[in-house]
C-alpha cells in the first residue's frame, strides 16, 4: 500500500474531498511542470491535474495579466454590461472563424458548458419554429460533465449511479468509436466507422428524425475511455449523417481542446468542417483560473438573435473579465512561443518512448493518444482481450505508486460503463521538454513494474 495514502488522516480536515477517509496531499506550490506538497515533497505534474495546465504554474505573464485586470475592473455582471477582456478573448478565438464558429459564451466550468450548449440548442429549435425537436443523442461510456444537464448526456455508469432519477429520458445514447475494445475481429478502419454510422443512423430513424435535437460527442475522448481518436473517417460519418437529417453537431472538446492534440481545436485533425456548437475549458484558462465557453456558428447565433433577441441563459460569473484576461495571456504565450509546435513534437517523443518502454509489459494493452493527450489503457491479459474487471483497482494502483515516486497521472474513475476500462491519462503542459518526458516515461514504468510485482 502506498505510503503516501496511509501518512495523512481526515481528522483536521473540514472540506468534502473525494475520499471521505483519507484527505488528499496538500499542494502548496508549484514552478513549469511541477508542483510540491507541504511535506517537502516534489512531483512532476504529468497529467496537469486533469488536462488543465497547460502552461505549468507560476507563469508570470499570466499573473502580471490577471493582476492589471484586477486592478481595472474586479467584476462585471455580464446580463447587462461586457468586458475588454471578454471581447478580446472572443475576438482572439473566431475571428478567423474557425469551421465557421463565430461567438462564445463564457462560463465558469465544463458542466456549466455543456448544460450551456444543451439550453441554446433548445433554444435554438424553439427559436426556428421546431420545438419537437428535443432528443439528443451522446455516446456510451462519456462524460460531459457533472451538473444534472451534462450528466444526463454522459454514459459513464459509476457518474451517473446516484442521480438516475435525475437524468432526461431524452437522451439516448449509441457506441463510442473505440476501436482497440469496440471494433470486430478482421473488421477494417472503414467498416467499422460505417457500421458506427450505420448505428447513429439506425437510433436516428428509430427516434424519428425530425425530433432529434443534437449529436454529442467527445472529439477525443478523455477520462472514461482515455484519450481514444476515432479512427479515420469516423467523424465525417458523423457529420454527414447530422447534416442529412438537419441535426445540431455538439463537439466537446472541454479536455481533448485547445491546443492538446497539437491543433487548436481537436476536430481539425477530423476532416470535416466544423461543429455547430463546441465546448471548451480546462486549457482554456491554463488552471490559472476557471473559465470554461461554448462556440457557436453564426447561423446557431442567427436564429435566436433574429428571433427572440435574448439568449435564455446566464450566470452570475459569466464572462468573468479576471478569468477572460487570464486566458487571453494563455493565448498569447501559446501562440508567442509557438507551443503547438512544441505539443507535436513533444508527443511523438512522448509516443515513441511509452510505446518502446511499455509496449512489452504484460498488463499494457493499448498506448493511444494524440499530440500531449495520451492513454495507457491495462488488460489482464492483453494477448487474449481480457479485462481487469472493475474491482481490480489496477489504474489507480499506479497512479498510487506513481506519487510516491513523484509523479502525477490521471487514472479510472469508477466503473466506466458497459465494458470496464482501466487506463491511466498523461496530459503534460506544452512547455514539457525532451529530458522530462523521459523522466515521466522511466517513472511510470517503475510504477507500472511495481504494481505488477504486487499482483504476482
Ligand atoms: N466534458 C469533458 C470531456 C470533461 O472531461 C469534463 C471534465 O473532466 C467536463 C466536460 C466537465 O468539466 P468541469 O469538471 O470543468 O465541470
Amino acid at each position: 500500500m502506498s505510503s503516501l495514502a496511509h501518512s495523512r488522516s481526515y481528522a483536521d480536515s473540514h472540506i468534502f474531498h473525494r475520499s471521505l477517509r483519507k484527505k488528499p496531499a496538500n499542494i502548496v506550490s508549484g514552478q513549469g511542470i511541477t508542483f510540491t506538497l507541504s511535506s517537502g515533497r516534489t512531483i512532476i505534474d504529468a497529467s496537469a491535474g486533469p488536462a488543465v495546465s497547460c502552461l505549468g504554474h507560476n507563469q508570470p505573464t499570466v499573473i502580471e495579466a490577471v493582476t492589471r485586470q484586477m486592478q481595472q475592473i474586479s467584476y462585471v455582471y455580464s446580463m447587462g454590461y461586457t468586458s475588454s477582456s471578454a471581447e478580446e478573448l472572443a475576438s482572439l478565438l473566431l475571428s478567423q472563424k474557425p469551421g465557421g464558429l463565430a461567438k462564445a459564451i463564457f462560463v465558469n466550468s465544463g458542466s456549466e458548458a455543456t448544460d450551456a450548449a444543451l439550453k441554446l440548442v433548445s433554444q435554438y429549435w424553439i427559436e426556428m419554429g421546431q420545438s419537437q425537436r428535443t432528443k439528443f443523442i451522446a455516446r456510451k461510456q462519456s462524460y460531459h460533465g457533472n451538473t444534472l444537464g451534462a450528466l444526463s448526456v454522459s454514459g459513464h455508469a459509476s457518474r451517473r449511479a446516484y442521480y438516475e432519477p435525475w437524468m432526461s429520458h431524452n437522451v439516448s445514447f449509441v457506441d463510442p468509436c473505440y476501436a482497440y475494445r469496440g471494433k470486430a475481429d478482421g473488421e477494417s478502419d472503414v467498416e467499422y466507422a460505417l457500421r458506427l454510422r450505420t448505428q447513429l443512423e439506425d437510433e436516428i430513424l428509430r427516434l424519428g428524425p425530425d425530433t432529434v435535437a443534437a449529436f454529442v460527442a467527445e472529439t477525443v475522448p478523455g477520462t472514461t475511455i482515455g484519450c481514444v481518436p476515432a479512427v479515420p473517417g469516423y467523424f465525417v460519418a458523423v457529420r454527414e449523417v447530422c447534416d442529412k437529417y438537419g441535426i445540431l453537431l455538439i463537439l466537446d472538446e472541454i479536455m481533448c481542446g485547445m491546443g492538446k492534440t497539437g491543433t487548436m481545436h481537436a476536430w481539425e485533425q477530423e476532416d470535416i468542417r466544423g461543429p455547430d456548437i463546441q465546448t471548451i475549458g480546462k486549457a482554456l484558462g491554463g488552471g490559472f483560473v476557471p473559465l470554461s465557453g461554448v462556440l457557436a456558428t453564426q447561423n446557431v447565433f442567427d436564429a435566436v438573435s433574429n428571433n427572440s433577441g435574448t439568449l435564455s441563459h446566464g450566470h452570475t460569473f459569466q464572462a468573468h473579465p479576471t478569468a477572460c484576461a487570464a486566458a487571453v495571456e494563455v493565448q498569447h504565450i501559446i501562440g508567442r512561443d509557438n507551443l503547438l509546435k512544441n505539443v507535436v513534437v513533444m508527443g511523438s517523443l512522448l509516443q515513441q518512448s511509452l510505446e518502446e518502454s511499455l509496449g512489452s509489459l504484460p498488463h499494457v494493452g493499448d498506448i493511444r493518444g494524440r499530440g500531449l493527450f495520451w492513454a495507457v489503457e491495462f488488460m489482464r491479459r492483453p494477448s487474449t482481450g481480457d479485462p481487469f474487471d472493475k474491482h481490480a483497482g489496477y489504474s489507480n494502483r499506479v497512479v498510487e505508486v506513481s506519487q510516491d515516486l513523484g509523479l502525477n497521472i490521471l487514472g479510472t474513475l469508477g466503473d466506466t460503463g458497459e465494458y470496464h476500462v482501466e487506463h491511466v491519462i498523461l496530459s503534460p503542459p506544452y512547455i514539457v521538454k525532451a529530458e522530462e518526458v523521459a523522466e515521466i516515461v522511466r517513472l511510470l514504468k517503475t510504477a507500472i513494474q511495481l504494481v505488477d510485482q504486487e499482483l504476482d
